[in-house]
Formats: structure tokens, sequence, C-alpha cells
């Protein structure tokens, strides 16, 4: 790294930005200037390091589509006096944040790094500045030639940078709090951070930055359980408004065979609601046609979400139907990669 380089911190919040109120033992969302103090070792990094706060900072349970579109337009306000950028954010809604986000930012050429912790920066056992400290390093880290060398939306957490929008909050307690299940890491921090730029995205760099903030949220998420009602699904699928599901099924995209629940689905599609099948596993991808159980998903016009990730089928819905009112437009893109969200199978039945 050379002193030239320059990242830009965004604080939104999140446990990452709270500390232990001494009197109290209760944790409290720190300022600016205070969640600073904890990072002394900020002055002794060689990169030139800027901070915009958010005003309020959130808790990331709060997070809605109009946070995503400020983090957007934030990058997007800073952009060329910057070579790369940090997201501190809370853990909890961190990856639909790093989906959506990927989704707004067009022709992205600079490296945006969201992290956070499970312990408060104020808090002595925390993670909170080692996942700081490499966010950081990764958001300057450029090869020889000075370009970026991993120019695309990731999160950081505990060693491993991963593509965002194929990330999942996976636990609640571990430092070790995200995974990427369906992508290989794009770094791995250990003495040294090592970097596996072939994995990552190419740099944009024909055209300038633009964001695209359109998002739509009439979506939901209809989770599939063993002796689920028609009167539920018939009550989420006559949701007034709504234009996208993603349909959370079993296995390889597996739903019961019930004559009604294919004639809901139908009915729903019928309406041109989009209708995404993705996987309760968290590992591997939808199949449709592979068992008899999703030929009439097949039929109804269900479209397969392959091995996304709810956060991505949920926060790319929004994006794409924000975007197109034609339904047809929407399933078309929903069956592409826009931002390497999704491994398409074409040879799958
Ligand atoms: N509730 C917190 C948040 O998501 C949890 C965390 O940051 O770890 O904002």
């Amino acid at each position: 790294m050379n002193n030239e380089i320059s990242v830009l911190l965004i604080l939104t919040g999140g446990t990452i930005s709270m500390g232990e109120d001494p009197a109290t033992g209760a944790l409290t969302p720190l300022g600016k200037e205070q969640m600073l103090s904890y990072l002394p070792e900020l002055d002794q990094l060689p990169v030139k390091i800027s901070t915009v706060s958010f005003d309020p900072m959130i808790d990331s349970s709060d997070v809605d589509p109009s946070f995503w579109v400020k983090v957007a337009e934030t990058i997007r306000d800073h952009y060329d006096r910057f070579d790369g950028f940090v997201v501190l954010h809370g853990t909890d809604t961190m990856a639909y944040s790093a989906s959506a986000v990927s989704f707004m930012l067009q022709n992205l050429s600079k490296p945006v790094v969201f992290t956070g912790s499970q312990l408060p920066l104020g808090m002595l056992r925390s993670d909170a500045k080692e996942n700081v400290m490499n966010a950081i390093e990764i958001a300057a880290a450029q090869d020889d030639n000075g370009k970026p060398l991993i120019p695309e939306v990731t999160v950081f957490f505990e060693s491993y940078l991963m593509r965002g929008n194929r990330t999942t909050k996976r636990s609640t307690d571990n430092f070790s709090a995200f995974k990427s299940y369906n992508y290989p890491n794009l770094a791995k921090s250990g003495v040294h951070i090592k970097y596996f730029p072939m994995l990552a995205l190419p740099a944009h760099n024909a055209a300038p930055l633009s964001i695209n903030t359109q998002s739509d949220n009439n979506v939901t998420v209809l989770t599939l359980f063993p002796g689920i009602r028609e009167e539920v699904v018939a009550a989420q699928l006559s949701v007034k408004g709504l234009r996208g599901v993603v349909l959370k099924s079993f296995g390889a995209g597996n739903a019961p065979q019930a004559e009604w629940f294919y004639k809901q689905l139908k009915a729903a599609t019928d309406r041109g609601i989009v209708i995404v099948n993705i996987s309760q596993c968290l590992t591997g991808s939808v199949e449709m046609g592979r068992y008899e159980t999703s030929l009439n998903l097949q039929k109804a016009g269900v479209l397969s979400g392959y091995d996304m990730t709810l956060e991505t089928a949920v926060t790319k819905l929004m994006h794409l139907l924000g975007n197109y009112d034609d339904s047809n437009i929407v399933r078309q893109k929903m069956s592409e990669s826009i931002c390497g969200e999704v491994s398409i199978q074409k040879n799958v039945k």
C-alpha cells in the first residue's frame, strides 16, 4: 500500500458501533468520535482514512430499502475521491444490505467492503478491531499496476472475504458469523491476506459508476413446511399489490404435489406474480424437474432461483420489480446473473 491510497469508512450502526456504559454495563451507541477513539490504530495505517457517519446510526434490524439507497448514494457522492469503501453495519441484515447495494451500484470498479462485529467495539474481547482493520486493508489493496484487487461489493468477517450477495449470517454466537455457501471466498486473512482475484468480478472501467436505486418491496417469502395449510398459502399469495414471491422449498426445489398447491401457484403466476424457487438447504442448488415433486412448480410457471441465497433472491426481486413493470422482463432477468449472485445451471432439466 502507499500513502496515496484513500478509503472512506461509512459508519451506519449495529453492534460494532456500541460500547459498554461503565456505569450501567448496558450496551449503548457510541458517537462517531468515541468510536474512532477505540481505533487509534487507524492513524498507523499507510492509508488515508476519512469517515462519514449516518445520523442516526441504526440497529440493522431497522434497515429498509431507503437505507440501501442512502448507502449507495453515499458511495456515489464520494466515489471519485476514494480508492475503496468500508461500510460498518449491524450483522443481522448485513447480507441483505450487501446484496441490495451490489445491485444498485452499476459499473463498479472499486472495492466496497461491508463488515461489522459480534461484540461491540468498546469491549475488550471484541472482534470489531480485527474486522475493521482487515476490511480497510482489503479496500485499499491494489495490484502492481494500481488496480484494485477485489473491485466488487463484499463482506469481510473473521478471516474471510466473501462476495456480498453470496453471504448469509449463520451464527448469533460465533465470531465466524458469515458464510458464503455456494461461492468460494475471495480472500483469506492469516499472517498475510491471501487474495483470489481470479474469482472476483472484473472492474467495470468502461463506464462511470452509476446508481440504480429503483426498488419495489411488494414481495413476500413463502416458506414451506409439511402440513402447511391451503388458507395460509392463499392468504400470502392474495396480498394486495403483491408482485413477487420467494418460495423456500424443500431440498433441490421440491414442494407438495397437492392439487390445491399447484392451483394457487398457477393462479398467482397467471396474475403476473413472479415466483422464484430457492432451497431451504444452505448449500447446493434448486434443480427443477429432477424430482416429480418439482414438476408441478415448473408447470405453474415458478422460476428456478438456482443457488441464490434468500437475501439475494429478495433484494434482486425488489430491484427488478422496481425497474420493470413487465413481469416477463423481471422473469427473464431473474434467471440471469447480474453481478455474480447466482450460478445458472443451464443443463438441468
Ligand atoms: N442487532 C445488531 C444489528 O444488526 C446485531 C449486530 O450488529 O451484530 O444491528
